[in-house]
Parts: structure tokens; C-alpha cells; sequence
């Protein structure tokens, strides 16, 4: 099973389409509306919890389980070592580098999102959101910005945000047009997760390219667990499951 909701599974799963030998099953939480459609069988919805996954685990008796799921997925990675240890299925995280600051960055780098909003600080600022729609509603405790606003999905209510204007896009984005809509808007800061990859650098990039800074909220922790950065290497650890069963071992 491959837990998902990040570019790099999605990467992972089309390999995995590729390869007759394994029987992959796509697990994603359901937050996007409209996904793109996965090129494998999936299944959508959390578990219940850790003896949830437990369950779900013994009863479709998988055999490996990749975490391939967002950096800033944190209660489902840990969910993930918890139950893999208690149902004995091996666990692989996959899981990209962090982005590093460059010449040229201007980072103020902070823990938790409410930090981010502290540093955004009193006086009146034009701001880019790039992280997604969860924590929005932080920061409505600094309505003194004004706000833009990123996200997949169209939002269904207003957001609690009383200056905001809204972008709907999907990634992988281009430097050059995220240069554009950061002049167009007049940002003079950039929020961002520090998720590292390819597919959402693009406002870093162009941040870089104003001299912006950006507010860059580390990483959540999570639990120790072999991990590895690449596609090829998950591929590989699957490949050491699936030799021995078609020797018959
Ligand atoms: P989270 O806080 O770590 O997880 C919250 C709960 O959502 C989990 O306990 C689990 O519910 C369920 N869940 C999360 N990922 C799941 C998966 N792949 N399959 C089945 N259930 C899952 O996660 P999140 O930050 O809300 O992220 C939700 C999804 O969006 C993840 O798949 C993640 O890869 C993706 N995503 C997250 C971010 C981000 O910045 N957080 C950005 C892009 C994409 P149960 O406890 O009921 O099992």
C-alpha cells in the first residue's frame, strides 16, 4: 500500500502501473476534490487511527507499505510507524530533501504556522499564501494584510480572511509564472512549507528573483523510519519483497 497525497507518489504509483508483479493499492486521504485519477486501485478516507490502519492492514493482508505522503503529513506518517510495528509489516518512508536556502534567499525560518503569522508582523503587508488549506484560518488573528491565496480548490465558504483575493492552480508551477502573479499582486512576503521538490519550488524561485522574503515554516518531526529520497530506491526495496516470492521462498 502506498500511502499518498504528495507529487511523489504520484510519481511512485506510475511506476508501480508499469510493474505486473505488484499488486499496489493507493491509499489518499480525500481532502483535493477532484484528484487526478490514479493509474492503479485506490482506496480514500482515513483508517480510524492507528488500530484502524492495524486492521486495515491484516485484513488486506498487505505486505509493505510505503509512506509517500506529504512532508507536512505528520499524524499519518507517525499513524504509519505506529501501526506497521504492531500489525509486522515493513515500512519504507519516501521522503524528499528540504529545500535549502540560496544565495540570493531571504529566509525567516520558523516551527509552526502560528509563528509564521506572528512574523508577518503589525504593519500592513501585500502577502502571498502559498501552504496550502488547512492553516488558513490562522491568519485571521493578522487581518491587517491583505492576502493571496493559493489552493487547489476553489473554497465553498469565504475564508476568514477580510483582505484576500484567491488563485486556484495545481502544480508543478513555473518560476516565471509565479514571478508574474507575485509583481502582479505587489507581494512584499512569501509564507511557504518547506516541502522540498520540484513541483511547488517555483514560488521560492521567484521569491528569490524579487528579493521577497520568505516566511518558511520547517518541518513537523516524525518518528524514526528507514527512509530513502528517490523513486528507483522504493522500487528497489519493493523489488527485494517480490524476488524471493517468485522464487518461491
Ligand atoms: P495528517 O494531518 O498527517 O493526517 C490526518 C489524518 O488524515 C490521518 O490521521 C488519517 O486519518 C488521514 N490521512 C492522511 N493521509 C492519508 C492517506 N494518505 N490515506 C488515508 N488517510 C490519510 O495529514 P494532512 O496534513 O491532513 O494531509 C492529508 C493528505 O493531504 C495527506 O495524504 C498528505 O499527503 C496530503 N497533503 C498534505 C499537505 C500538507 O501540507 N499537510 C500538502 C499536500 C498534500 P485516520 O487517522 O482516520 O487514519
Amino acid at each position: 500500500m502506498i500511502l499518498g497525497g504528495s507529487a511523489d507518489a504520484n510519481r511512485l504509483v506510475g511506476a508501480l502501473a508499469r510493474d505486473p508483479r505488484i499488486n499496489a493499492v493507493l491509499s489518499y486521504a480525500g481532502r483535493t476534490e477532484n484528484p487526478t485519477k490514479p493509474p492503479i486501485p485506490c482506496r480514500i478516507g482515513g483508517f480510524g487511527g492507528v488500530q484502524g490502519l492495524v486492521d486495515y492492514l491484516r485484513s488486506e493482508r498487505i505486505d509493505r507499505v510505503v509512506d509517500a505522503t506529504h512532508p507536512f503529513a505528520a499524524q499519518m506518517s507517525a499513524h504509519a510507524v505506529e501501526a506497521c510495528a504492531a500489525a509486522g509489516v515493513p515500512l519504507l518512508a519516501l521522503d524528499r530533501a528540504p529545500w535549502q536556502k540560496q544565495r540570493g534567499d531571504h529566509w525567516i525560518e520558523v516551527d509552526t504556522m502560528e509563528q509564521a503569522v506572528a512574523a508577518l508582523g503589525a504593519t500592513p503587508r501585500r502577502v502571498f499564501l502559498g501552504i496550502g488549506r488547512q492553516q488558513l484560518e490562522l491568519f485571521a488573528a493578522a487581518p491587517q494584510h491583505s492576502y493571496l491565496v493559493r489552493l487547489v480548490d476553489a473554497p465553498r465558504a469565504p475564508l476568514p480572511l477580510p483582505q484576500v483575493e484567491i488563485v486556484v492552480g495545481r502544480g508543478p508551477f513555473t518560476r516565471a509564472n509565479d514571478g508574474a502573479m507575485l509583481r502582479r499582486f505587489g507581494a512584499e512576503l512569501v509564507v511557504a512549507k518547506n516541502a522540498g521538490g520540484e513541483a511547488t519550488v517555483a514560488k521560492i524561485e521567484a521569491a528569490r528573483d524579487l528579493g521577497l522574503p520568505v516566511v518558511m515554516v520547517r518541518r513537523p518531526a516524525t518518528p524514526p523510519r528507514p527512509t530513502v529520497t528517490s523513486v528507483i530506491e522504493v522500487l528497489d526495496w519493493l523489488d527485494q519483497a517480490v524476488a524471493p516470492m517468485e522464487r518461491g521462498v
